[in-house]
């Protein structure tokens, strides 16, 4: 293994053993208290290893400069990870397993609960022959989402701050809070973080580059029925119960989540509650294009409107909420952050992809709030799960591709 990888294992270790599962049910921020713990001592790292104006603000967002090493004029760039890891699998006491020097064929996660990576598991595992790949044991997942990306940051910070003779402009660095949640972002201060442009490093495999991402929405389907005796409901009932359920089955079959892929939007119901008095349906509604996003929403308004003629009794109510849209055209609009991106892929031979992510990112928050953010791979597989695992190879070509942009966009 050489040194970057060795270091960035090394921190990857370190890292997930401080368990920063978020919570969604929390209405505080950060959704737990591990998050700001963990922020602390990424901050006295950040200090150890020479990063400049670190600081841990209110939330646990944690922030550090990179000063520039030229006087030429450099973007500011921003690069950030995500610190806390997701609440659907245990992220308790997780256990590292190193694969060093890869062999190919079946890796054994754990030989009791017959966890197996292979083919039907981790297809992608398959043509890692001679990397170095890190699993969880089986108990855990294993948090290398996303403390895979931090570790590639910080292991990229202390080169450059060990290698002054490298010309590089101000780089800031972020790591944030609650992004499993989808909760934390929105706390960030992007003015006062003031970067031109910046990088998510929270992408899966090696050259997934996200540059789109979902329109999204939220809504609410409120049924109010007219209850009597069952014994005299003739005529007279209806049912928010059966009404729920009629709304529900009477969406397409080919726009749900489970039958629709790539760009292709759906509605996932996600929640029906109630009784014989009011039921409450509710969904999400995602879809890359903004046209299509419209459409869509006025489908099952539509739907809607059908059921309440069927059901006049009854009186049926849906509202929308704005969750995120697509950052594509604001990337396009103003193109430095990809361009550099593309070139540094092409500079270290990495054959990428730019995909449109099927649901949302930080960075597409962050772009609607005015610093363009596509998302980087960080290099990990499987995430949110036991089967989860990373090639310590793929993060270091993301650490070289991260600087070759630094480097390049001074000018
Ligand atoms: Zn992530």
């Amino acid at each position: 293994m050489n040194d970057f990888q060795q270091k960035i294992y090394q921190r990857l270790v370190r890292y997930v053993a401080v368990d920063t599962t978020s919570d969604p049910a929390s209405t505080v921020t950060p959704t737990t208290d591990a998050q700001i713990s963990f922020a602390h001592q990424l901050a006295a790292e950040m200090k150890k290893i020479g990063l400049a104006d670190v600081e841990v603000d209110e939330y646990g967002f944690v922030t550090g400069l990179l000063a520039a090493t030229t006087d030429k004029s450099a973007p500011t760039i921003g690069l950030f990870a995500h610190m806390d890891t997701v609440s659907d699998y245990n992220g308790h006491d997780i256990r590292p397993v190193l694969h060093e020097n890869y062999k190919g064929g079946p890796i054994v996660i754990s030989e009791q609960k017959n966890m197996v990576l292979n083919e039907q598991t981790a297809a992608r595992l398959m043509k890692c022959v001679g990397d170095n790949i890190v699993t969880a044991d089986g108990n855990t997942l294993l948090g290398s989402d996303d403390k895979l990306g931090i570790a590639i940051i910080m292991t990229l910070a202390e080169h450059l701050l060990s290698h002054p003779e490298i010309a590089h402009g101000p780089v800031k660095i972020a790591f944030t809070i609650d992004e499993e949640t989808g909760t934390g972002i929105g706390y960030f201060d992007v003015k006062k973080f003031a970067a031109d442009f910046a990088y998510t490093v929270d992408g899966a495999n090696l050259g997934d580059i996200d540059c789109g991402n979902f329109n999204a929405d939220s809504f609410v389907i409120h049924i109010t029925g007219k209850s009597c005796h069952p014994g005299s409901a003739k005529g007279f009932m209806a049912n928010p119960v059966r009404i729920a359920a009629d709304i529900v089955t009477s969406w397409p079959d080919d726009k749900l989540p489970e039958t629709t892929e790539g760009e292709e939007g759906f509605i996932l119901f996600k929640d029906v509650t109630g009784g014989l008095e009011k039921a409450e349906v509710q969904g999400l509604v995602r879809e890359h294009d903004l046209t299509k996003f419209a459409k869509f929403k006025q489908l099952l308004i539509n739907l809607i409107e059908q059921k309440r003629a069927k059901y006049p009794a009854a009186k049926i109510e849906i509202e929308f909420k704005e969750q995120y849209r697509n950052m594509r055209d604001i990337l396009r609009a103003r193109p430095q952050a990809m361009e550099l991106l593309e070139k540094a892929l092409q500079e270290n031979k990495i054959e990428y992809r730019l995909t449109q992510a099927r649901g949302g990112t930080d960075g597409a928050q962050m772009t609607f709030k005015g610093l363009p953010t596509p998302n980087i791979f960080a290099g990990y597989e499987n995430p949110h799960g036991p089967y989860e695992w990373c090639s310590l190879n793929w993060a270091e070509k993301a650490l070289h591709v991260l600087q070759s942009i630094v480097q390049n966009a001074v000018k």
